[in-house]
């Protein structure tokens, strides 16, 4: 399915949210890189597409209820084995359908496990003068408790990118720092400047969230992706 296809079908069936499958899908679509995810509705089509992804492995919950999916422990990080994807489908379901017994729960998403890198943040969201903005951030607690974002209105031009990863305080940490390689800061220049022209080219999604990116020595993928259409979340 196309991006606009994945957009138009969530509209028809009265979603704003896109689920992070589609989310991605379309991010892909528009040369943005991010961890290869596929969706499976049962146990045994986890195990079977982490088979076919290659271990280590992610599971997380599918559904639009749960927005927050590391609550309520709805995230299960570098699986290795099919035992392991088995018991952390069970161990999903059964904490969500605890937390959130109202929840409509699609299944879980399976993707690869990213090798680490330098948790960054790159978000759009409308303002009412400016239209879309563009944030960047390290992630975290460096965003969330430190509030350590640069903005830029859309459409960005190159120079905006360079500033927007350079002011914020923790630019150093993208330098390297002990003992740590520094990740490529052209490439997230790029992908800044790709997320501009994505959004610029799709006036109907109203928000944006890549966090966490993790950015490298040689390049950066986002794990996980919320788009929200216009109407609101
Ligand atoms: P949430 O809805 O809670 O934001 P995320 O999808 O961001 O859930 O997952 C929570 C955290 O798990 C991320 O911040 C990241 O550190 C880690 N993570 C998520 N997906 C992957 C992945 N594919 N590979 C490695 N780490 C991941
Ligand atoms: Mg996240």
């Amino acid at each position: 399915m196309t991006g606009q296809q994945i957009m138009k079908r969530a509209k028809k069936e009265g979603r704003n949210l896109l689920t992070e499958v589609e989310a991605k899908d379309l991010l892909k679509e528009a040369g943005i890189g991010v961890v290869d995810t596929r969706l499976a509705t049962s146990r045994e089509e986890a195990v079977s597409t982490s088979q076919e992804l290659g271990f280590p492995v992610v599971l997380k919950i599918a559904s639009s209820d749960v927005v927050h999916k590391s609550d309520a422990g709805g995230v299960k990080l570098d699986l290795k084995t099919a035992k392991q994807v088995g018991k952390a489908y069970d161990d999903i379901l059964k904490g969500i359908k605890k937390e959130y017994p109202q929840a409509k729960i699609d299944g879980v998403s399976v993707q690869k496990m990213a090798r680490p890198g330098v948790e960054v943040i790159i978000g759009m969201s409308k303002d009412a003068q400016f239209g879309p903005v563009i944030m960047f951030g390290l992630g975290g607690i460096l965003v969330e408790i430190l509030k350590d974002v640069s903005f830029r209105i859309v459409p960005l031009v190159r120079r905006d990118a360079a500033e927007m990863v350079r002011e914020i305080k923790g630019y150093p940490l993208l330098e390297g720092y002990r003992g740590q390689e520094p990740v490529d800061v052209s490439n997230l220049e790029e992908l800044l400047l790709k997320v501009s022209d994505f959004v610029e080219k799709n006036p109907d999604i109203g928000e944006l969230d890549l966090n966490p990116v993790f950015a490298y020595k040689d390049g950066a993928v986002a794990v996980d992706a919320r788009v929200v259409l216009e109407g609101g979340s």
